[in-house]
């Protein structure tokens, strides 16, 4: 039977007064997790010295980021609007490292101020190599195996077209040489919620794709360190997979002479179980004997999207408005607020309605959907059905709740638009 959910870092007591003071929906974080978070981040086992970049596209919330940089934690930027975003909130240039899909149109002017850049395909390369060439750069590779918790997050193998694929190497040597570039990092991140066994793998194969490279002294092995959100999910622990990855690292200093400096990019891991979503029931409906009864709640796909691109699995903690629970569960489908049949909480993989087992819950009940750090509040539907962008608030390390982005209002929503004379 699925364990009932219960919460991760709230007390009951404040989840009320959060609601009260700021509304639902709201996201809340926990600024004493993140910090643990990034410490057990920094203590990744390594042989030759550690960079920790934040993913920020999991969370790029200004003071999410303020922490990160506090703890000594780099970024990796995934658009050139990410690196921007990164060099306003005040981190160096040269703390920031661009790994885009799309080549950056701003890439001059990024590369000059001196943030890295990381060619993620030939093309990328190649117009690297035009603009600067003799200069220091970074390379993507796909490492030809890949693994993610759902297929949809799996960034490696050939269904994946992320980083340039490994058996190009010889097309990325031809272009190394044209322009004579220097490959100073190898990059490669095979997706989210990898297998531990798996990336010890990459980690050996991403050695072999360095070893080409004279001039490399760093490796990056991306992030994707699996966080378990549901009870029965297990976290990723990086001593575990670290530990044999420190040898690999050994073995190429004494084949190829190089002490490999090591980078990782965890974006779910530093995140993931450090926040929630924090809603309110709005109706209860049901579909009769041979049906489902339906939990609506005032959040949906525009504050959390994942559900409805993933089926992704959230726990969901019911907290009374009032009083205490009477420890009844009940089975619910729980259901976003917008006016689209796909937007449901509980989902099954491919769409559709599932059940979950939560305690019984009342019209004006809290419903804390946990795991909602990362990939929410940045990856959601924004505006659709004209909701505002959510609050998010967060728990200071003296319990203390700070606002850290106010709820979008109307005006907000529209004002962009242009009205014109028809
Ligand atoms: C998204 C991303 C990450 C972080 O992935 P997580 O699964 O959140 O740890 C790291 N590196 C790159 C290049 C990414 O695109």
């Amino acid at each position: 039977m699925q364990s009932i959910e219960k919460l991760k870092f709230l007390t009951e007591s404040q989840v009320r007064s959060i609601a009260q003071q700021f509304g639902t929906p709201v996201f809340v974080y926990s600024r004493e997790r993140i910090e643990k978070s990034c410490d057990t981040a920094l203590a990744f086992p390594n042989a030759y010295g550690l960079t920790v970049r934040y993913a920020m596209k999991a969370n790029p919330n200004r003071t999410i980021l303020e922490i990160m940089k506090r703890k000594g934690i780099q970024i990796d930027a995934s658009s050139e609007y990410e690196a921007r975003r990164a060099l306003h909130y005040g981190f160096n240039p040269s703390e920031i490292m661009l790994t885009s899909q799309e080549l950056a149109k701003g890439i001059k002017e990024l590369v000059e101020k001196g943030v890295t850049f990381n060619a993620c395909s030939l093309r990328q390369l190649e117009a690297f190599g035009n603009l600067f060439p003799g200069k220091e750069i970074s390379i993507r590779f796909n490492p030809g195996l890949g693994s993610g918790h759902t297929k949809k997050t799996d960034v490696g193998g050939n269904t994946s077209s992320f980083g340039i694929w490994h058996e190009e190497i010889s097309k990325v040597k031809e272009i190394v040489k044209k322009y004579d570039l220097k490959v100073f990092k190898v990059h490669t991140h095979i997706g989210s919620g990898s297998d531990p066994a798996v990336w010890k793998i990459v980690a050996q194969v991403s050695l072999d794709i360095a070893a080409q490279f004279p001039e490399c002294r760093i490796l990056n092995l991306g992030g994707g360190f699996k966080v378990g959100r549901m009870e029965d999910e297990k976290t990723t622990d990086l001593q575990v997979i670290g530990k044999p990855v420190i040898e690999l690292f050994q073995e190429f200093a004494k084949k190829n002479g190089t002490k490999l400096h090591m980078e990782i990019e965890p974006g779910s891991f530093l995140m993931v179980n450090n926040g929630v979503i924090l809603t309110a029931v709005d109706d209860i409906v049901s579909t009769g004997n041979k049906g489902y009864t339906f939990l609506k709640v005032d959040a949906g796909m525009d504050v959390n999207t994942r559900p409805a691109l993933y089926a992704a699995k959230h726990p969901f903690v019911i907290v009374p408005k009032e009083g205490t629970h009477s420890g009844k569960t009940a089975e619910y489908v729980i259901v976003g607020h917008c006016c689209e049949s796909g937007d449901l909480f509980t989902q099954a993989e491919g769409g559709g309605p599932i059940t979950i087992t939560t305690g019984e819950a009342k019209l004006g009940d809290y419903v804390v959907v946990e795991g909602a750090g990362a990939y929410c509040s940045s990856m959601s539907v924004k505006n659709y059905n004209s909701f505002p962008e959510t609050a998010e608030v967060l728990v200071g390390l003296d319990d203390s709740f700070q606002l850290i982005r106010k709820r979008q209002n109307l005006e907000q929503i529209f004002q962009n638009e242009v009205s014109v004379s028809l």
